[in-house]
């Protein structure tokens, strides 16, 4: 059996396929990593230490403050405030710049150095608001990257490309998780927990899916 390791924020995405790969792969060949960036909330890596505690699933974190120093936006830096939704479709002053590129390549090294040929990221260019690094081709391409990079079979998985917020719900729901991801991940720009502050554009996208899949499943019933 490959074993995979999962990319793990703390946040809804990543969490639901925490449970998509626990699902696929059996809980034994399935652990997690983080990355602490000195991203505001550090609450994140406290949500996930948390959610895999309780699924008994080994997590590790690794620091990486290389990518505050170089970057300047409102997750990682107190003084730029959160921008709210943008109407022309630009960017929020969330993007970190590269994240996603750094993020699975430090993965990918820790995965090789522990027989891992798996690696799940919850990247979705459905909802990608404009972060380069969350689309397909993006992944597709580093994944080409990597292999040759180090000579070795990693496959990257992105079980949410192409869904869209409430479809992430939905799968949250079919795989039995739906409690643990509504209350105990943590999505929110200004760092609250489950329903978050309710304006930043991560609880918007977060509470839009949701009432959409809630308005969906009543209809099925
Ligand atoms: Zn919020």
């Amino acid at each position: 059996m490959r074993k995979a390791l999962v990319i793990l924020s703390g946040g809804q995405d990543s969490t639901t396929c925490l449970f998509w790969a626990i699902e696929r792969y059996g809980k034994e060949n399935v652990s997690a990593i983080g990355f602490d960036y000195g991203q505001r909330h550090k609450k994140e890596l406290e949500c996930a230490k948390d959610i895999c505690k309780d699924a008994n699933i080994l997590y590790e974190v690794i620091p990486t403050p290389i990518i505050n120093e170089l970057s300047a936006n409102s997750l990682t830096r107190e003084d730029i405030p959160v921008d709210e939704e943008k109407p022309d479709g630009t960017p929020p002053n969330s993007l970190v710049e590269g994240r996603n590129l750094l993020f699975i390549s430090y993965a990918a090294i820790y995965a090789k150095t522990h027989g891992i040929t798996d690696l799940v990221t919850g990247v979705c260019e459905t909802d990608f608001s404009g972060y380069p690094d969350c689309r397909d081709v993006f992944i597709k391409s580093l994944n080409v990257t990597l292999n040759l990079a180090m000579d070795y079979n990693f496959v990257i998985h992105t079980p949410l490309m192409w869904l869209d917020k409430s479809q992430t719900w939905e799968l949250a729901d079919k795989l039995g998780v739906m409690d643990i991801v509504y209350n105990k991940t943590l999505t929110c720009y200004n760092g609250e927990m489950g329903e978050g502050c309710g304006h930043c554009p991560a609880c918007h996208l977060r509470k839009r899916g949701y009432e959409q899949y809630m308005e969906k499943k009543q209809c099925m019933k």
